[in-house]
């Protein structure tokens, strides 16, 4: 059976948990593999502040909290992403607003995004689908224009740049996932990057339970107490050790990955050029991080013929998202503003091929293979 993902394993992550587990005699959030996995993020992305979380889910709730959202807050977004992105901001009492994506790289459509706008919208919330970029530039000038916050769910998109600069270090926050299905993993887990430093005492605060343990920790106050609201967005040492041995090594994981997507998109270059299926388009200044290969059949009957069609050959390709606007909660939480004219009808022709760390050259010859002899009967 070809699966559609393998969470990456690289080598190290058991001696590092035994080290935690022996050496460091540490098992709670922020310990020694905690902080080195932070300073990694830092380093690489040179970002203000990262702070590890329980998910990126987690994540996104701390930015919520940390820009005050309350009820009767308008927050923008795409439909066409991943529940958490929504929620976060639902669990405040905002409404969403959602908005079209752009069909050629299912990001939410920049020009679509000043009609939304309403005197109550507090923040726009942009998705690197597939780790590609959103415009950021113009997404960042128009929010500095309207005075709006912008969090990037870069769940996807550790390592992307557009134009040479790191995603997730645009806004004022970004997001990063470490679930088992992305590229970087710990089997759950996430990061909240901090872009402007005045949000970073506060950030530590949310995620000590509302106390200042953090400047304890460090020595900076001799007791800690309740200062805030907050909860416990920590990451586990565990899952901290097994990540540090992946982002030692993410520039290995990030080659092999790109590799396994040049490879995919050289091979199916034929069957893009009878029009059979089309590929993804990189946009000029974006360097994605091989998240995701996807294609796009004519159609959905199309598409649910050739997952049977994989299936039978013990291939394993899969759907994305249901558009969040026009799902029961969706109705209830937010709306859409102007017209769905593509994510509904992209969604639904969109079909994600087999795509993990380690994929040998014959395997994905084998699904090209498959998916050409779909096309032949
Ligand atoms: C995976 C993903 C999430 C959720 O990540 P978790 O770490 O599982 O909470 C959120 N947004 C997007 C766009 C994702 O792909």
């Amino acid at each position: 059976m070809i699966p559609f993902n393998k969470p990456c394993v690289i080598g190290k992550e058991i001696d590092y948990i035994q080290e935690a587990i022996h050496h460091n005699r540490k098992l709670s959030g922020n310990g020694p593999f905690g902080e080195k996995c932070k300073a990694w993020l830092e380093e690489h992305l040179l970002c203000q502040k990262a702070l590890l979380t329980p998910s990126c889910t987690h994540a996104l709730e701390m930015a919520a909290l940390l820009l005050n959202i309350k009820e009767g807050d308008e927050i923008i977004m795409p439909s066409y992403t991943f529940v958490s992105t929504a929620n976060a901001f639902v669990l405040r009492g905002a409404h969403i607003t959602f908005v079209d994506v752009d069909p050629t790289v299912m990001n939410i459509d920049p020009e679509l995004i000043e009609d939304a706008i309403t005197p109550r919208t507090k923040a726009i919330v942009v998705v690197h689908y597939a780790g590609v970029a959103c415009d950021m530039e113009q997404i960042m000038e128009m929010a500095e224009r309207h005075q709006l916050f912008v969090i990037e769910d870069a769940a996807q998109a550790l390592l992307s740049t557009y134009k040479g600069k790191p995603l997730g270090t645009f806004g004022h926050f970004g997001t990063l996932s470490f679930h088992e299905t992305k590229n970087y993993t710990c089997g759950e887990g996430g990061a909240l990057l901090i872009n402007d430093p005045k949000y970073v005492e506060r950030a530590e605060i949310l995620q000590e339970k509302g106390t200042n343990r953090s400047q304890f920790k460090r020595g900076q106050v001799d007791k800690y107490t309740w200062h805030d609201v907050g909860s416990s967005f920590l990451l586990s040492e565990l899952n901290a050790a097994y990540l540090y041995a992946q982002l030692e090594e993410a520039w290995t994981i990030f080659e092999d990955r790109i590799e396994t997507w040049n490879r995919y998109s050289e091979k199916l270059s034929s069957l893009v050029e009878e029009d059979l299926v089309s590929t993804q388009h990189i946009p000029e200044g974006c360097q994605h991080n091989a998240h995701m290969f996807y294609i796009k059949l004519r159609t959905e009957s199309v598409r649910s013929d050739i997952i049977s069609y994989l299936k039978e050959q013990d291939i394993m390709a899969v759907p994305h998202y249901e558009p969040l606007h026009s799902s029961q909660a969706g109705r209830v939480y937010g709306g859409l503003s102007g017209i769905d004219h593509f994510t509904t009808s992209e969604a639904e022709r969109l079909l994600r091929l087999p795509l993990y760390f380690g994929m040998e050259k014959e395997v994905v010859n084998h699904v090209v293979h498959h998916i050409e002899n779909f096309f032949k009967k």
